[in-house]
């Protein structure tokens, strides 16, 4: 085979481990929204054997050969083409999937379809010690995991890398510092102030149907096109996708909190444009979909906090939603909306908390994280140091462990390392945002018309075309000019947040 041969040899294999990637997809999708209760275990069989066959169709050695005599051609070309990136980005995934011994993975596997169990009992009864002997257990095998991987600095760093490839601890470490320090006393004069916003409102009784139909109003505007997805319900909203033209999004509707259903489908929404938008020459390969986790979530939370929750966003929208509740929004102007939906409180729960302290709910598990991987912290002494850091963050403590250290699926299933993106996310958001007003001054004017095509054009061109291709810090210098930082995210909200409370 010549290289030209190779390479497409290469993509023909590459294209069918995404083939089976995205039939687990769907059947992981259809788990979450329709499936019946009874299908629960020949489902998780046949994911088992779709995930098994996937890991094996990638890790073969015809794809190691073909990886090596690639490279070289690879090499002499630009770091930025599609060439170059999907012999990078195969490369590092093909090297970190070898590494991990297929017994571990079944280890993990079995021990975290155990564990999903007791979570889940634990949390009914918030009761820990339930839950206690499997996180035991998976620490010690993330632990495992993180050797397999390797690391040069900290244990962390590997753990890290699965969700935000090439973002080290340190790196981390130090933008959370910095957030910290401006975060706290933000907060704490927020709270001095908690009289100024008044958001009953958003507790009343809104006909589930209609905050449906309205959510598909607002998506469609944003650019969601439903020739290429859909959106269903679940328990906890996803965004998940099968390729270019089909990508699904969930929600979750409450009638007596008007923005879960409405924020949650806007979120997902976020997501579900960045799956939409990767170039077609992309498709069926690694370098398809999102650079990363904290990527992903930039975009899932600039269309739902930086647009979603903007006064000017609801200049436009508030008149129709009022035409649709006009009962429950009486007395309401674009304004005390504005502030009901940017009320900030302190609470128990990360995904109920609002911009300003939700990166204090990810500090906490950041920290607490890298103290079990680095053995500092024993398992069994989590909530007690989890209740410690609520009190220094939040200055409230949980009332028991379910709506404490119980809360998040996240560490029964395995996801060490994955909460920093949360809050990756939300500041790339702020930053890419930013440099969007550069290049776009009269982008406040169209949000305040409903017109969202300028900014999706931009994110297109910017950030979505490229898939997989960069990783966050290599995307940011690219957009903005320099790397990820705080400053914009801070400024963002001391300004947002400084002007609702009279700061
Ligand atoms: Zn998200």
């Amino acid at each position: 085979m010549n290289t030209n041969e190779k390479r497409e040899e290469l993509k023909n294999l590459l294209g069918q481990v995404e083939d089976l990637h995205h039939a687990s997809g769907v059947l992981g999708w259809d788990q979450q929204t329709y499936m019946p209760p009874r299908g629960a275990a020949a489902r998780a069989q046949q994911l088992a054997i779709l995930d098994k066959l996937a890991h094996e169709s990638f890790t073969t050695d015809a794809i190691g050969d073909l990886l090596s005599d690639l490279e070289a051609d690879a090499a002499k070309q630009d770091y930025d083409s599609d060439e170059a990136s999907l012999l990078r980005v195969t490369r590092r995934e093909y090297d970190k999937a070898k590494r991990v011994p297929p017994a571990l993975i079944e280890d993990i596997s079995r021990t975290t379809s155990l564990a999903l169990e007791s979570w889940t009992q634990a949390r009914a009864e918030s009761n820990f010690k339930i839950f206690q002997p499997d996180l035991e257990k998976i620490v010690e095998l993330e632990i495992q995991l993180a050797n397999c991987f390797g690391y040069t600095d900290r244990i962390y760093d590997a753990l890290l890398d699965e969700y935000e490839p090439g973002m080290t601890t340190a790196q981390v470490a130090a933008i959370f510092d910095g957030l910290k320090q401006e975060l706290l006393p933000l907060a704490r004069a927020i709270s001095q102030k908690t009289g100024r916003v008044d958001d009953r409102c958003l507790h009343r009784a809104y006909d589930e149907k209609k905050q449906w139909d309205f959510g598909v109003e607002v998506i469609q505007r944003l650019g969601f096109d439903f020739e290429r997805g859909r959106q269903d319900k679940s328990v906890h909203p996803f965004t998940t996708g099968f390729g270019l033209g089909d990508t699904r999004i969930t929600t979750r509707v409450d009638k007596h909190f008007l923005p879960m259903a409405l924020f949650g489908t806007i979120h997902e929404t976020g997501h579900a444009l960045y799956d939409m938008g990767y170039r077609a020459e992309l498709e069926r390969t690694p370098l398809a979909g999102g650079a990363s986790l904290g990527t992903h979530e930039s975009q899932s939370r600039l269309w739902e906090n930086v647009v979603g929750r903007s006064r000017g966003f609801w200049k436009f929208f508030f008149p129709r939603l009022r035409q649709v509740f006009p009962r429950q929004l009486a007395g309401q102007t674009v304004d005390s909306f504005y502030r009901a939906i940017n009320r900030v409180h302190p609470s128990f729960i990360r995904v109920e908390a609002d911009e300003v302290t939700y990166s204090l709910h990810i500090l906490l598990r950041f920290e607490l994280e890298n103290d079990l991987i680095e053995r500092k912290l024993k398992v069994a002494d989590v909530p007690e140091a989890w209740n410690a850091k609520m009190k220094e963050y939040l200055g409230i403590v949980p009332p028991d462990a379910a709506q404490g250290c119980l809360q998040d699926i996240h560490w029964s299933g395995g996801s060490i390392g994955y909460f920093a993106t949360y809050s990756l996310g939300s500041i790339f958001s702020v930053q890419l945002f930013d440099q969007a007003l550069r290049d776009l001054p009269t982008l406040p004017k169209q949000i305040e018309r409903g017109e969202f095509g300028e900014l999706l054009k931009w994110l297109r061109a910017n950030l979505h075309q490229h898939g997989r291709k960069f990783t966050l810090d290599e995307l940011a210098r690219k957009i903005t000019g320099e790397p990820l930082q705080t400053r914009s995210y801070m400024r963002y909200l001391k300004t947002k947040f400084g002007e609702i409370y009279g700061l």
